[in-house]
């Protein structure tokens, strides 16, 4: 996860590979803070990747031999995912924070 840090604003915010480089607020430019994944980012991927699977199973019509359970497995693993999310973010930013405590 990567994080855009102004010196001038004091301001920390999530960024992607593919945005620009720019503080949101002044436009100067941010220091980029790398935060890498951790098991909650990765358990996050595989409930993903679990979840996507079931769904497309079901538009597919595909019996898994599940039955019902599918139903709960389906739903459990994508709301899963999103608190793994959640706390990959939470981890991450506490991280970034840390780091730029240090550098400043
Ligand atoms: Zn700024």
């Amino acid at each position: 996860m990567k994080f855009c840090y102004c010196p001038d604003c004091k301001d920390l915010q999530p960024t992607a590979w593919y945005r620009r480089k720019e503080c949101k607020l002044c436009g100067g430019k941010c220091r980029i803070i790398s935060v890498p994944l951790y098991y909650y980012g990765a358990a996050m991927y595989a409930l993903s990747a679990v979840g996507a699977f079931l769904v497309g199973a079901e538009i597919l019509r595909y019996d898994l031999g599940l039955g019902d359970l599918r139903l709960y497995l389906m739903f459990g693993s994508l709301i899963l995912a999103m608190v793994f999310a959640a706390l990959e973010t939470a981890r991450a930013v506490e991280i970034a924070q840390k780091k730029v405590g240090k550098v400043l």
